[in-house]
């Protein structure tokens, strides 16, 4: 980034009330504890400044990323010279309005279904240990055990590449597996209306329990991760296939295809990113050449030079 632009987004978001980090580890910002430094990090807390902020990085060139929980997203070893800007404190509520919540972005997706829960919904108890925010979640349509954020999203919130206030409906949202149609448009989401179903409290709690056991069993919780590396390829588990090679436990520096579930590439000892990307390239190409099927990321890579999706 060249020091006028940075200058001016420091001095842009101090004057919005956002927090101005400079230089912040991503490694700190991401499940996967990977990652250099971001050159400026702005913690905005509201709706305006947030659009005068990624207005002014669109429509001026600047580099501009926008972060959740960083719970899908690996982070190159040199950093992102660019803004990522994270929605704070003044996108976390949950309302109730009939059978509906309105959440902001920067709301857990956990606290989200805790709400639900204790309000007699639900719908979101697939979602329950799924570690990112509300805004995350809408991007990827995050889904687990035979539900995802489709079954459920009325409308969303968001703050277009324009700078522009906008509701967009569940169907221009365009969800579909680990699909929305903000990969393509850009806009970053504000809040979600998601509309629920009356049901048993305690029937809601013994699903979220018996999907937080499941998880627990099977998935390397006790390691930094991004969750599944790989999308679920049609008619196979990526996590099958890639013990079928052989390549459980199969590490890289740091980084390895954990030994309890072979989809999880883990951060094991100090992982770079630069272990992770070879070793997920190693099983990319392993699994192509033994089985013939084409393993693709769900974890998203954001680079020095912008981010790849
Ligand atoms: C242990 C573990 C288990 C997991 N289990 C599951 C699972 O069961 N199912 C599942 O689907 N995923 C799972 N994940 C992956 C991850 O939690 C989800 O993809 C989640 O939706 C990512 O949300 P996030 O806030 O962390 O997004 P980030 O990782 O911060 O960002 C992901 C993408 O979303 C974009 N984004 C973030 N916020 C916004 C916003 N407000 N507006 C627009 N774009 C935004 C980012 O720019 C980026 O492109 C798991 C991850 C871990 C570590």
């Amino acid at each position: 980034m060249e020091m006028n632009a940075v200058n001016r987004l420091i001095r842009m978001g101090t004057e919005l009330g956002c927090t101005v980090l400079e230089n912040e580890p991503m490694a700190r910002r991401t499940t996967f504890r990977i990652g250099g430094p971001a050159r400026l990090l702005l913690e905005v807390h509201t709706t305006e400044a947030l659009a005068k902020l990624y207005g002014t990085c669109k429509t001026e060139g600047i580099p501009c990323f926008v972060l959740g929980n960083g719970s899908n997203l690996l982070v190159d070893d040199e950093g992102y010279d660019g803004v990522v800007l994270h929605l704070s404190e003044g996108f976390t509520s949950i309302v109730r309005e009939d059978d509906d919540l309105i959440a902001g972005a920067g709301a857990k997706l956990t606290a989200l279904a805790h709400f639900a829960r204790n309000n007699g919904l639900s719908g979101l108890e697939f979602s329950f240990g799924i570690p990112g925010s509300v805004g995350g979640a809408a991007y990827m349509n995050a889904g687990a055990y035979g539900g995802e954020m489709k079954d459920v999203m009325v409308s969303c919130e968001v703050v277009t590449a324009q700078g522009e206030i906008r509701t967009l409906t569940a169907a221009e949202m365009d969800l579909s597996y680990r699909h929305s149609a903000l990969m393509k448009n850009e806009s970053i989401v504000t809040s979600i209306r998601v509309h629920l179903q009356p049901d048993d409290k305690e029937a809601i709690t013994a699903r979220m329990n018996d999907f937080m056991g499941r998880r627990k069993d099977k998935q390397p919780l006790e390691y930094p991760s991004a969750g599944s590396t790989f999308k679920r390829p049609v008619g196979y588990f990526a996590g099958a296939l890639i013990q079928q090679c052989g390549l459980k436990g199969y590490s890289v520096g740091g980084a390895q295809v954990s030994a309890k579930h072979a989809g999880f590439v883990i951060n094991r000892d100090n992982a770079t990113a630069k272990d992770v990307r070879d070793l997920i390239a190693h099983v990319q190409k392993t699994v192509k050449e033994e089985t013939g099927v084409t393993l693709e990321c769900e974890v998203l890579r954001l680079g020095a030079g912008g981010w790849e999706k």
